[in-house]
This record gives structure tokens, C-alpha cells and sequence, in this order.
């Protein structure tokens, strides 16, 4: 059934706002884009007129850990700023306390980012996901996460990878907590079906250190753990520049957080196409700094935006990363905010029937309620919860 759907905004995010605009779609896909008054002489089943709605794209949470829905508490109680491995700590021991959330409480954090507007999301666990591939409304990406820095955590994460078939998606937790030689087995594998790898980097200065020197709180925290048997020897640079120098880095990897990287590592992040997540509320709520968007998007990367889990993040709320960032960010416009959580999120994951509207896209839109003149300025500064409804 082709319906046609009249709004007094429509954000294509792709192209500029239209005032008074359509979108023409089927059952499955857009079939136009444009201004009412282009549009509205055709043959539609069905024309909706959506009074005081914006007309956009579903979200894309580019980075979520469903598996610790149980753990709110976590990111509701102070940190010590920047200490990520004080955090991680604290997160491990609830985990072998109280176990991973369950599936209904993963299936209610879903529904609840449906319900918010999101339309895509990649999930990232240490078990397998038992409804992986989407429920609840919304597109999954679903990853099993291995680490293991030592000898014997390595030949753990090689034999994981042997157990199962190459449709079975995996990634690695971080450069810190991952031997060379797993990093380099799972992209390989990733990169032979063409899978997307995503993976946690420079998050935090901690981590920078121990890249550079092999010390610093986290050798303490991994002696402390008993998982550090000396043989992971320190690359002496910074998190991009060891996965660059590892061939890791292309189009497909997903590099998440990117808090602490120099104008070199930009560089090369850019030269090699490799895609860049941000999580400014996490990053926020663990004090470990800011990433730099504008030297990004300068350098020609398009960031996509994630919430990570609410073990890091007080609210699992893209609309809030878009207004943490737009506070932290002032330099950068609402149009190029709203693209990196729709648009620039879509193509980081692959995806290119989400994210914007253009003909061929998906039918699947979002209805945004807002009375007023600035749509961009609404959606991207306003922290409260949106008035939503999926079309
Ligand atoms: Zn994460």
C-alpha cells in the first residue's frame, strides 16, 4: 500500500530539512522525499497528515552491552574520575556476584530503546545472545566479546573461535585485555566474512599507558586478577597506532570510544576508513575525558554515537548522547550531531537502508512531536524523553 506522509518537518539527515514536507513510501521501502507541494499529486492509497510532527530516521546505537541491564546501580553511584580500572573492578565483582542480566531484563532495555527511537543497535556480550538478530522492534548486531591477555586466556579465545562456525560473530574486548595474536585471529576471521569488528580503544589514560609502558593501575589490576604472566609485551605507542601496526584497521572495524588519541592516530584512522563510535555519556559518567569530534570530521571520519551499558551510563538515552555532546561540543552544528546518531551510525555498522530517508531506504520512520521553529535545535539540545511513534 503506497502512502503518502505530510509533516511540517522532514529531516532526510542525508540532505537539508524540508519545511512542509513528504514521504512517499511502501510496505518496505521510500519510494520519494520532498516538499508536499512537489509531491502530493499521485496515486496513494493512504495520505497521513502528521499535524506536529518531525518526520526522520529511526536512531543507531552504534555500541550497547544489553547482558548488564542488571547493573544500574553502578552508574548511579560516584566513581573516581578516570579510574577505568577501579570501575571494571567494581563491575566484575557484581558480575560473579549476581550474574548477567537475564533475557527478559535484556528484552525490556530493548523495548525501552525501540520505545526512545531506536532503530538499529549493535550488542556486544560475553555469552552468547539467545535472541540475537532482532527482537523487540529493533535491528541487532549482535557480537560475543573474547579477551585474555595472558598465554592461556589466548589459547581460550583461539579454541572459542575453532568451536564455532564462521556465522557466529566475534569480536575482542579492547587492546589492553587482548593478546596481539587474538586481535589479530578475530579480525582475521571477521574480515573473511565480512563481518564488522568492533572494539573498545583509547577510552581511557589508563589504558594509553599501559600500551606505552606495560604499567600503570591496569598490570596492577591484571597481577591483582592473576591473568598477567609477562607475556604481553607493551607496543610503546597508542591504541590506533598498535591496531594499525597489527593490520587491524579498516573499514569494518569499529573503533568505540576514541577518548585519547593524537593528531597521528586521526590520520590514521581517516587513511585507513576505519569507523569511529563515540559514547560521550559513558565517557562523561567515568571521567575519563572527551573525545575530539571536529578534529574527526575534519580529518573526513564520520562518527556514529552508542550508549554503552547502564553499568557506565546513568541513562541509556541517544537523545541525551546527542545533548551531552552538543554541551561538550558547542563548535559542532545540531545537523552534523543528529547525522553521527542516524546517518554517519547506519554506514559505521554497514547498514545503508537506515539512517536517512531517501528513495530505496527503509519504510520504517520516526514521528517526533515538536511545536516550534527549530527542529534540529530540538531534537539534538533538548535532554527530555521525545513524544515518539514509529510509522
Ligand atoms: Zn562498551
Amino acid at each position: 500500500m503506497i502512502t503518502l506522509h505530510r509533516a511540517p518537518w522532514v529531516l532526510p539527515i542525508s540532505s537539508p530539512v524540508i519545511a512542509d514536507g513528504a514521504v512517499i513510501v511502501d510496505d518496505e521501502h521510500i519510494l520519494a522525499v520532498g516538499a508536499y507541494a512537489d509531491l502530493r499529486h499521485g496515486a496513494y492509497a493512504r495520505i497521513v497528515d502528521h499535524g506536529s510532527r518531525i518526520l526522520m530516521p529511526g536512531l543507531v546505537n552504534c555500541h550497547c552491552h544489553l547482558e548488564l541491564s542488571a547493573f544500574a546501580g553502578l552508574a548511579q553511584q560516584p566513581v573516581e574520575p578516570g579510574n577505568m580500572p577501579a570501575w571494571i573492578a567494581s563491575l566484575l565483582k557484581l558480575r560473579a556476584s549476581t550474574g548477567d542480566a537475564d533475557i527478559e531484563i535484556c528484552e525490556a532495555a530493548l523495548a525501552a530503546q525501540y520505545a526512545d527511537g531506536v532503530g538499529l543497535l549493535v550488542d556486544i556480550g560475553n555469552a552468547p545472545c539467545p535472541r540475537a538478530g532482532g527482537y523487540g522492534g529493533v535491528d541487532v548486531q549482535y557480537f560475543t566479546e573474547l579477551l585474555g591477555l595472558s598465554r592461556q586466556g589466548t589459547d581460550h579465545g583461539l579454541k572459542t573461535l575453532a568451536d564455532n562456525d564462521a556465522g557466529h560473530k566475534f569480536t575482542c574486548h579492547a587492546p589492553y585485555s587482548t593478546s596481539s595474536a587474538l586481535l589479530q585471529a578475530v579480525k582475521g576471521r571477521a574480515r573473511l566474512a565480512g563481518q564488522l569488528y568492533p572494539i573498545h580503544v583509547a577510552e581511557s589514560r589508563d589504558e594509553v599507558e599501559f600500551l606505552h609502558t606495560g604499567q600503570g593501575r591496569f598490570r596492577i589490576f591484571l597481577e591483582e586478577r592473576g591473568v598477567w604472566d609477562g607475556s604481553f609485551a607493551a607496543p610503546g605507542t597508542g591504541a590506533i597506532s598498535y591496531l594499525a601496526r597489527l593490520d587491524i584497521l579498516d573499514d569494518r572495524t569499529l573503533c568505540v570510544h576514541c577518548v585519547h588519541l593524537d593528531d597521528h592516530e586521526i590520520d590514521l584512522l581517516a587513511q585507513k576508513n576505519a569507523r569511529v563510535c563515540l559514547c560521550p555519556g559513558s565517557n562523561r559518567f567515568l571521567g575519563v575525558g572527551q573525545a575530539s569530534p571536529a578534529k574527526m570530521l575534519a580529518a573526513g571520519i564520520r562518527p556514529g554515537l552508542g550508549t554503552d551499558s547502564v553499568a557506565s551510563n546513568p541513562e541509556l538515552s541517544m537523545w541525551r548522547e546527542m545533548a551531552i555532546l552538543a554541551a561538550d561540543h558547542p563548535e559542532l552544528d545540531p545537523a552534523t550531531i543528529l547525522a553521527m546518531a542516524t546517518l554517519y551510525g547506519a554506514e559505521a555498522l554497514g547498514d545503508k537502508g537506515k539512517g536517512r530517508l531517501e528513495a530505496g531506504s527503509t519504510s520504517r520512520l520516526l514521528g517526533v512531536g515538536f511545536e516550534g521553529q527549530e527542529p534540529l535545535e530540538f531534537l539534538v539540545r533538548d535532554h527530555d524523553a521525545k513524544d515518539v511513534i514509529w510509522l
